[in-house]
C-alpha cells in the first residue's frame, strides 16, 4: 500500500544541508499497524509528512496504492488527503467553537457532501469511537481522551484506508492513552492501516511493527506481538 524507495528529504538552512530523510526505503502493507520511533530530530515528522502527501521528498519514489505521488497534481493530492487518509495529531486540532458533531463533519464539508448526509456520517463516526452521547458538546466540555476520540472520528468520517497519527497519546494520561490505543487496535482489526509516531515504548507495544529512525535513516524495523489494549 505504501512503498518508499530511496527517499531523501533535504532542507537548506543557510549553507548547511540537513538530510531530514537520508535514503529511506520501506514498504507498509495494507492492514498493518506500525509505530514510528526515534529521537527528536531523527526525521519522524518529515517521514509522516511525506506519507501524508503534505510534503514532497527531494528525491526517491513514493507510491501510495500503486500510484507515484510525485506525478499527482496539487488538486489530486488534496483529494487523496481528504478521501483516503485520516490525520490525527498530538494536540487534537479541534475547532473550539464547533460541537463534536460539527468538528467531525468538517472533512465532509470540504468534500461537498450535503448537510443531512454529513450529519448522519458524522454521527456514525462518533458512534464508532463511543461518543454518541457527546455529539453536542464542545471540545472544552470534553476530557482530553474524549477530544482525541472526536479527532479520530473526524479522521474516520471519510472512510480512509490509512490513518496517520503523530504522537496521538502525547497529551493524554496513561488511562486515556490506552483507550485511544484500544480504539486504534479496533480500527486496525476492521482493516484500516495505522501508522503512528510515538516516543513511548509502552505505546509502541500495542502495535505490530516498530520502525526506528536515527539521523534520517531507518536503523531498526521489527515485527512484534502486539499487547492488547483493554478499554
Ligand atoms: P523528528 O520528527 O524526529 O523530531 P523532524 O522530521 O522534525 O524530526 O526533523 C528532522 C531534521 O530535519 C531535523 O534536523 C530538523 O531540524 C530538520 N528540519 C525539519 N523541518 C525542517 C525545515 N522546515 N527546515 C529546515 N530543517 C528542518
Ligand atoms: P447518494 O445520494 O448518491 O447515495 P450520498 O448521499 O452518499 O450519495 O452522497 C452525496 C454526495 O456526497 C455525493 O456527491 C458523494 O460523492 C459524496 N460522498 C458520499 N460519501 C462520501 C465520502 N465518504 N467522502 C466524500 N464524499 C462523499
Amino acid at each position: 500500500m505504501l512503498e518508499l524507495n530511496h527517499i531523501k528529504k533535504i532542507y537548506h538552512d543557510g549553507d548547511i544541508e540537513v538530510k531530514a530523510l537520508n535514503d529511506v526505503s520501506l514498504t507498509i502493507a495494507r492492514g498493518e499497524m506500525v509505530a514510528i520511533m526515534g529521537p527528536s530530530g531523527s526525521g519522524k515528522s518529515t517521514f509522516m509528512n511525506v506519507l501524508g502527501c503534505l510534503d514532497q521528498p527531494t528525491s526517491g519514489s513514493y507510491r501510495l496504492n500503486g500510484q507515484e505521488v510525485a506525478e499527482r497534481t496539487q488538486r489530486e493530492l488534496a483529494t487523496i488527503r481528504n478521501r483516503e487518509l485520516g490525520f490525527v495529531f498530538q494536540s487534537f486540532n479541534l475547532l473550539p467553537k464547533l460541537t463534536a458533531l460539527q468538528n467531525v463533519e468538517l472533512p465532509l464539508v470540504y468534500a461537498g457532501v450535503p448537510a443531512q448526509r454529513r450529519a448522519e456520517m458524522a454521527q456514525q463516526a462518533l458512534d464508532r469511537v463511543d461518543l454518541a452521547h457527546r455529539v453536542r458538546h464542545r471540545p472544552k466540555e470534553l476530557s482530553g481522551g474524549q477530544q482525541q476520540r472526536v479527532a479520530i472520528a473526524r479522521a474516520l468520517v471519510n472512510n480512509p484506508r490509512l490513518i496517520l497519527a503523530d504522537e496521538p497519546t502525547g497529551n493524554l494520561d496513561s488511562h486515556s492513552s490506552v483507550e485511544v490505543m484500544a480504539l486504534f487496535q479496533e480500527l486496525h482489526r476492521s482493516g484500516i492501516t495505522v501508522v503512528l509516531v510515538t516516543h513511548e515504548p509502552d505505546i509502541a507495544e500495542y502495535t505490530q511493527r516498530v520502525i526506528r529512525f536515527r539521523d534520517g535513516q531507518v536503523v531498526a524495523d521489527e515485527v512484534i506481538r502486539p499487547k492488547r489494549a483493554e478499554k
